[in-house]
């Protein structure tokens, strides 16, 4: 729950504390606007006790996403990467592109200088692959996270890679400007808080079978720890035609924009599986409004390791690249 606090009652702040210490819980204290909430745990009887005391303006209980709410911050969240990479309103598209997981030194240095030449200004790249079999290729594991700070150093592309476990979100976030949680991880909580305290930003990516709110929630959780910066991933869901991989939710952009502040992005690639409709669903998520736009991209797609069928080539990439900036400039973006 969110015991939202007067400001002008701050000496009676340590009342609404104790309260809440003597239910055995440790309150975290977060700021913004002006505004000053506590974060706790709910426990029996304790809403209506916090809302006799003085210094208590509104207690929010309930499984809500308050952090993530445009009630709680109606201004767009901007991530900055540095050096002008920024995702979220106000900013140009960004792309994210590279192949669905590291193979090797040469076909990531060479989808990186393809992408990052096509206009692309972050690289995304698996070592650690959450694959359906465990007899598919799993990742090169924490060999691969060298290459992605080489492939940094030679294109000035930001590096987003995923973090599958606890385990790994430290050493993931030693070489990653932002960290991917993938799909099937959207529900892993203890990953989630542990996500909220690894000092970068998150990629957050949708459950293939969650709801808005259940994608909202698993954001909150990383919010709740301190990390203030979440990017939501639409990357379609399960649907009954396997026709295509999954079906792309893209009423979920302009819906998750006016329920939040968080930056919106969509992944084309395994909304649809499928190589040829990429293109078509990447412009469509720009027209959407989504801020971003994940695309798997791969020197020789046919002999992927992983996900090739879906990959682009890098000159389908460059030829996508050119249409999306006329499609942003068309947008007014
Ligand atoms: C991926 O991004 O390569 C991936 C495994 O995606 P998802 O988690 O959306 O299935
Ligand atoms: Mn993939």
């Amino acid at each position: 729950m969110l015991v939202l606090l007067r400001p002008e009652a701050a000496p009676e702040h340590a009342q609404v504390v104790a309260l809440l210490s003597s239910h055995g819980l440790a309150p975290r204290t977060i700021a913004r606007d002006g505004r000053v909430a506590l974060l706790a745990d709910e426990a029996p009887g304790l809403v209506e006790a916090l809302g006799h005391l003085p210094a208590v303006a509104e207690v929010r209980a309930g499984a809500s996403w308050v952090l993530a709410s445009r009630a709680w911050q109606p201004v767009a969240t901007r991530i900055a990467l540095g050096e002008g990479v920024v995702i979220g309103a106000g900013s140009p598209p960004a792309i994210i592109a590279g192949p669905c997981a590291i193979e090797t030194e040469d076909q990531l240095l060479t989808v990186a200088r393809g992408v990052a030449a096509a206009g692309a200004r972050l690289l995304r790249a698996g070592a650690f692959k959450p694959r359906t079999s465990p007899y598919a290729f799993q990742g090169l594991g924490a060999a691969a996270l060298p290459l992605l700070a080489m492939a940094r150093e030679a294109t000035g592309l930001r590096i987003v890679t995923e973090a599958l476990d606890e385990a790994g979100v430290d050493q993931v976030a030693e070489v990653a400007d932002v960290i991917q949680i993938g799909s099937r991880n959207m529900g892993n909580y203890p990953l989630l808080r542990r996500a909220g305290r690894a000092g970068r930003p998150i990629l957050l990516k949708r459950g293939m079978a969650a709801t808005i709110e259940e994608l909202l929630l698993a954001a909150e959780y990383v919010l709740a720890e301190g990390n203030p910066n979440v990017i939501l991933c639409e990357r379609g869901i399960r649907g009954f035609d396997r026709a295509t991989r999954n079906v792309l939710d893209l009423a979920a952009v302009p819906l998750l924009q006016q329920a939040t502040h968080l930056p919106v992005i969509v992944d084309p690639s395994h909304a649809t599986g499928r190589s040829e409709l990429v293109p078509a669903m990447a412009k469509a998520g720009l027209a959407a409004g989504a801020d971003g736009l994940l695309i798997e991209v791969h020197p020789d797609p046919d002999r992927a390791l992983s996900d090739g069928a879906q990959s682009l080539s890098l000159e389908v990439f460059a030829h996508l690249m050119s249409e999306l900036t006329t499609l942003s400039t068309a947008l007014g973006r």
